[in-house]
């Protein structure tokens, strides 16, 4: 049977683009449709304007640290509109380039929502037609979630609202203790925002390693963020003052404005899964297989739309796979272990491989080496924050398995690392690397005595049956 396309990729964010870029280079006939900006959620309303945010808050840092080291800031004042109609035209140039990458390659954008008719037929809702391809790629990824049992939750906004923000608020409230609640708390409070931080849980950053929670914990209350945990929303309300926030304990917080970072619920309503075969795991994501293929043969889906790790690389990583086992031949699945990642609060957190509670969980022998200083600039600027960096080595093979730092740098930190462990850098390799002084990544390589040497304890033999 002749398709009108070889491969349709619906959804144009960050994995959609990359596959269906590869894919027409491969020589395929590609359409790609997205029925928002381009560049999907990274570009547009994620990684890159948020990034921007934090270039934005680190600001504050310099001028505070700058009169340590002689500078006068008398008169410097920040404006929030400038920002903001900054970073929306920086989105809107890159929103461009996208397209124009999609063009010079040889894919047709179709400016639509589509959703699956079955196996091999799209329907392009803004058109009022019906398209067939030979496979399908599914990259809707996700959007915010929120958590409609609570009384007046609608009186709460979602990260994609933070950069259209008509005026900075006054108080805010921030609900999560992730990524986006945490990065998000970094900025309003350097914005001078009296942020506060409500999460459901005991600690924050679920999944990271402890001494990066207690880190950043205490850094963002020292900063006077107030984190408040194990405590939930119970109601909302709106009165003269703003909105009156009641937490589950019976506290009362005033505020301007409420933020929800509660994690992300894949695109998948209305999308006509259930009509072409297609299987949802238990997660709400699309289910996979290591190739990202769905349930049925000739349908795909990548990024965040599968609930696997939400992050740009990965997306894009999946969609190159995809488009390169469809039409080169070349069938590999995408590794997801040893991914390193940054939460960019202030101080920041890069991290990547093991934690130090996963690698005792895994392997009998563990040593922990960590430093923990006060940066040579802290001490002219005058700041109390001190570096935590950490690595987790296996005490059998002496491999490292895992890097974790919270300060200025732990993120690029974190990406060469990365390098290092892909490559089963041991920690003799890291001894013999000659430090580069004066840095704060040098401490990774003169960590010399481990803090703990962890060895799971013997299990005893079972008693011999009486006779
Ligand atoms: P998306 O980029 O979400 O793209 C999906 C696209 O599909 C969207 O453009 C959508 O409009 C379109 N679409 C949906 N349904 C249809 C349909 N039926 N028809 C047509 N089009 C449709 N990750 C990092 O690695 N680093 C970071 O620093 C980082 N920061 C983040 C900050 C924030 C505030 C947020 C929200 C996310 C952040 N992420 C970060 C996560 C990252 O943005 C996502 O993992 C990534 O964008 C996922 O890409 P994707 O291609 O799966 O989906
Ligand atoms: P996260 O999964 O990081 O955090 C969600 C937080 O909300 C957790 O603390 C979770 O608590 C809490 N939570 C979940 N449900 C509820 C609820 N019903 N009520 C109250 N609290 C709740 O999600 P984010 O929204 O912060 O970000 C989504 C994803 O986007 C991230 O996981 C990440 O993959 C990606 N991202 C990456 C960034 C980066 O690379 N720098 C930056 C921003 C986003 P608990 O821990 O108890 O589950």
């Amino acid at each position: 049977m002749a398709y009108d396309y070889d491969l349709f990729v619906i959804g144009g964010g960050s994995g959609g683009v990359r596959a269906a870029r590869i894919a027409a280079q491969h020589g395929a006939r590609v359409a790609i449709a997205e029925d928002d900006k381009v560049g999907g959620t990274c570009v547009i309303r994620g990684c890159v304007p948020k990034k921007l945010f934090v270039h934005a808050a680190h600001f504050a840092d310099e001028l505070e640290d700058s009169i340590g080291f002689g500078w006068t800031t008398k008169g410097v004042a920040f404006d929030w509109p400038t920002l903001r109609d900054n970073v929306t035209a920086d989105t809107d140039w890159l929103s461009g380039i996208y397209i124009r990458n999609l063009e010079r390659a040889g894919a047709e954008l179709i400016r639509s929502r589509a959703v699956l008719e079955d196996d091999h037929t799209l329907r392009l809702t803004a058109e009022g037609r019906t398209v067939t391809a030979r496979y399908i790629l599914v990259a809707t990824g996700g959007r915010p979630a929120i958590d409609a049992t609570i009384h007046g939750f609608e009186h709460g906004i979602v990260s994609d609202d933070v950069f259209h923000l008509e005026r900075l608020p006054k108080r805010m409230v921030i609900v999560g203790g992730g990524y986006i609640a945490l990065e998000f708390a970094a900025i309003f409070n350097a914005f001078a925002v009296e942020t506060t931080v409500v999460h459901r849980g005991p600690d924050i950053l679920r999944g990271f390693d402890a001494d990066v929670r207690k880190a950043v914990h205490a850094a963002l209350q020292h900063r006077g963020i107030e984190v408040t945990c194990d405590t939930t929303v119970a109601r909302i309300d709106r009165n003269e003052n703003g909105l009156a926030i009641a937490m589950s304990g019976g506290e009362v917080l005033d505020a301007d404005q409420i933020l929800f970072a509660i994690g992300r619920t894949p695109n998948i309503d209305g999308l006509g899964l259930e009509k072409a075969g297609v299987a949802v795991g238990a997660d709400g994501g699309i289910a996979v297989d290591v190739y990202s293929r769905t349930s049925v043969e000739t349908i795909y889906a990548i990024g965040d739309v599968t609930n696997r790790l939400q992050l740009t690389p990965i997306a894009i990583r999946e969609g190159e796979a995809v488009a390169d086992a469809l039409f080169a031949g070349r069938r590999t699945p995408v590794d997801h272990t040893n991914v390193p990642t940054a939460v960019f609060t202030q101080p920041e957190v890069g991290t990547v491989g093991l934690t130090e509670e996963a690698a005792k969980a895994a392997h009998d022998a563990v040593d922990i080496y960590r430093a923990s200083f006060k940066p040579l600039h802290h001490r002219v600027a005058g700041r109390e924050e001190r570096m935590m960096l950490k690595l987790v080595v296996d005490g059998a093979t002496d491999r490292v398995l895992g890097f974790h730092g919270v300060g200025d740098g732990t993120a690029e930190m974190a990406q060469l690392v990365a390098v290092a462990l892909k490559m089963g850098a041991t920690k003799a390799d890291f001894d013999e690397t000659v430090a580069l002084h004066p840095t704060q990544s040098e401490e990774l390589v003169t960590m010399r005595t481990p803090v703990e040497r962890y060895r799971a304890p013997m299990a005893l033999p079972e008693p011999a049956p009486a006779e």
